[in-house]
């Protein structure tokens, strides 16, 4: 089994999950460079898994149904279902897939949107726009608790999980990471590596729980430099994780 990223829209990616003969794939905003990929890979598509509703990962789901009509759609429970059919899906779910030997847990990660949920299993974690290298998704629905709640459940899975994002941040994400705890050495070597690979056009994901935990400072608002530098911007002292973590929040959105 392995795990393709397919491009999509600007800074998009539709994970595409494959054994060499069926496929499931992540959040297809866009059908064309998912239907491109089943062809050229001679792959048959068996499942969409949706993480919210946004257009941006829910565009493409009418039209790979047309034209896989077989195929299995899963989405949130909690939000609008971006087609007829859709198994909706909660917090403790699983959904199986035995054609890939796979079976994903459903975690409910609020923040972004009230209904966002992530995929775990095999050692991977989908977990669409709720966490970035470098970074979280906005807060469109959800308070500064839920997210950081939803965040913290994600930072407690195993170090060695790799973590498919839904958006190519990475490099904007660190330049914040970098303001907020500019003397952090794993951060500063991440910043490295991943002007490397920018530079050459690679995608910098999947990255990992442990590397997240390192130097995304959504994940550090424990750490006393990131707690200090939150402070500072905020001008009020913040004594709760969450304080630190809204405050980064709100200094991230005009950043
Ligand atoms: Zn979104």
């Amino acid at each position: 089994m392995n795990v393709i990223s397919l491009r999509a829209f600007n800074d998009n990616y539709i994970w595409l999950i494959g054994n060499g003969r069926q496929a499931a794939v992540i959040d297809p905003g866009d059908a064309a460079p998912v239907s491109a990929a089943l062809a050229e890979r001679n792959l048959e598509l068996v499942a969409i898994l949706i993480t919210h509703h946004h257009q941006d990962h829910t565009g493409g789901v009418r039209e790979l149904l047309a034209a896989w009509p077989e195929a299995s759609l899963y989405a949130p429970a909690g939000e609008r279902l971006p087609a007829p059919g859709a198994t909706a899906l909660a917090d403790g779910d699983s959904v199986a897939l035995p054609g890939l030997a796979l079976e994903l847990q459903v975690l409910s990660v609020p923040g972004h949107t009230l209904g966002h949920i992530a995929y775990y299993g095999n050692g991977m974690l989908f977990c669409g726009d709720t966490l970035f290298s470098g970074g979280c998704g906005r807060l469109f629905e959800g308070t500064p608790e839920q997210m950081h709640h939803s965040l913290g459940r994600l930072a407690a899975l195993p170090d060695d999980t790799r973590v498919y994002c839904a958006h190519e941040y990475t490099q904007a994400n660190l330049a914040f990471c970098h303001a907020v705890e500019p003397d952090n050495p794993a951060l500063l070597n991440y910043m490295k590596e991943v002007a490397k690979l920018r530079q050459q056009d690679v995608p910098t994901l999947p990255s990992s729980i442990g590397r997240e935990k390192a130097v995304n400072v959504f994940l550090r608002t424990a750490e006393p430099a990131v707690r200090a530098t939150a402070q500072l911007q905020a001008m009020e002292e913040l004594n709760e994780d969450c304080q630190v973590f809204a405050a980064l929040r709100r200094w991230k959105d005009h950043f």
